[in-house]
């Protein structure tokens, strides 16, 4: 065994040496020190605002759906781990891939037919934009390679989902210039109930229409926009997204790494909508948050027409593809997913933080609440003070992240109902510190 290092050692090294997401070098807020996560709480390494052990409001970045040390999913790791935790997947294949992609298969809209395992959610839309453009080359129309979406998006970090960010006032507007230029439509109408705005969908389809020539595919997230800023709209503007997409040559895919596997209170944001893309991109919640794994699915369309071309494969291969401790465990979550009435429990959750976060509405400087499924949302009219908001939040025994002007919360499935009280409270409190 190493020697222990003290939470002090461990925290002076950590702001030394180790990058954390969207951080600067050395590091400036300290991070909480996390022992162990047990069911939907967090074991801190030595108590913060008076608090040892904080409930989950994040689900660790919305992928924790099933929380911490489940003895089912940690079943599926143990068994996996004693066969194999990996072997490359060029020329070997396995039963967890073969299984993981047969269950996406089954689970997802019909036409979707075809699976390639990724490493995490930006490559995996890395593999779905490289599909597109490489499905009109194969069909001999090279000039279609650019990329179409709505503003107030998030795709991921790597160069291609970056270029499909909102390029305002978002992380990587530090790159305009050097990125690929997409084309970008105004932000969806706000409101997951409201009615379809007549002009934004004639908008939709005038863009798409005009820039047929050159465009390989519309790229968004379906009724939930996440990172991008928290925001819901009408499943009508994904049916606007794939009539006009069919009239005029263009392929649609859905990023559904943040509302895959029930998050919005369907299985697939998809659903809501009724219609199917013809790529799809699953993520986070994928392996129910215990180990890096996406998914980009394709119709057998677009697989035939990559498979007609003058290179006749798919020229993308990770290291780590199909990796079998990640899909086993990945499997495993579906089948508990499935297993139980996953849709009550995500209502539950929802009819939960409609009445924990409404006080907020009241408070001085929010602009809006909203909540959909198992999603809560709390804007503000100003930019957040993170660490006033963080530490009001663990004050109350509760973990958040606010970003930009939003408190919100992403709970586990398996929140309880005096967890999901306690965790709009601690939004509530965190609305009115930040
Ligand atoms: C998180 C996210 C990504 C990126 O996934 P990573 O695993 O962080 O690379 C892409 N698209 C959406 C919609 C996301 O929420």
């Amino acid at each position: 065994m190493p020697e222990p290092l003290t939470p002090g050692e461990l925290l002076a090294l950590d702001r030394q040496h180790v990058w954390h997401p969207y951080g600067p070098m050395p590091g400036k807020a300290a991070p909480l020190l996390v022992g162990s996560a047990s069911g939907v709480r967090l074991r801190l390494a030595e108590p913060v605002e008076g608090q040892d052990e904080l409930v989950d409001g994040m689900s660790s970045w919305w992928s924790a759906v099933h929380g911490y040390n489940h003895p089912v999913l940690n079943d599926a790791a143990h068994g996996q781990l004693e066969r194999m935790s990996h072997v490359m997947f060029g020329g070997l294949t396995h039963e967890p891939a073969v299984r993981l992609a047969k269950r996406l298969v089954d689970i997802s809209p019909e036409p979707l037919q075809h699976v390639f395992l990724a490493d995490s959610g930006s490559v995996s839309v890395e593999v779905a934009v490289k599909m597109c453009l490489q499905y009109w080359r194969s069909l001999g129309k090279p000039r279609k390679q650019r990329l179409l979406t709505w503003r107030g998006g998030y795709h991921g970090d790597t160069w291609q989902p970056m270029s499909v960010c909102d390029p305002d006032g978002g992380m990587h507007e530090l790159w305009q210039g050097a990125l690929p230029r997409q084309i970008f439509a105004d932000a969806p109408p706000a409101g997951f109930d409201a009615a379809p705005d007549e002009a934004y969908a004639a908008h939709l389809r005038e863009l798409i229409g005009r820039h047929a020539e050159e465009l390989a595919a519309v790229i968004v997230e379906p009724v939930v926009q996440g990172a991008g800023g928290m925001s819901f709209h009408s499943p009508a503007y994904l049916r606007v997204l794939r009539e006009a997409c069919d009239e005029h040559g263009v392929l649609l895919v859905f990023d559904e790494i943040a509302t895959g596997f029930g998050r919005t209170g369907a299985l697939f944001a998809a659903e809501h909508a009724g219609v199917a893309p013809d790529v799809m991109c699953l993520g986070k919640a994928l392996t129910g948050g215990y180990l890096t794994l996406a998914a980009t699915l394709c119709t057998t369309a677009v697989a035939d027409g990559i498979s007609r071309g003058a290179l006749p494969v798919l020229a993308h291969g990770p290291t780590f593809m199909g990796n079998p401790l990640a899909a086993a465990v990945a499997d495993a979550s579906i089948s508990l997913l499935l297993s139980q009435d996953w849709g009550q429990e995500v209502k539950r959750i929802e009819t939960g933080l409609r009445n924990g976060l409404a006080p907020a509405a009241d408070l001085p400087g929010v602009r809006e609440v909203r909540v959909l499924g198992a999603i809560g949302v709390v804007q503000l009219d100003h930019e957040v003070d993170m660490a006033a908001a963080t530490r009001a939040a663990v004050r109350e025994g509760v973990w958040l992240r606010p970003f930009r002007d939003l408190i919100y919360t992403m709970p586990p499935y398996i929140t309880g109902d005096d967890d999901v009280a306690r965790i709009s409270a601690a939004v509530c409190a965190a609305a009115r510190e930040g």
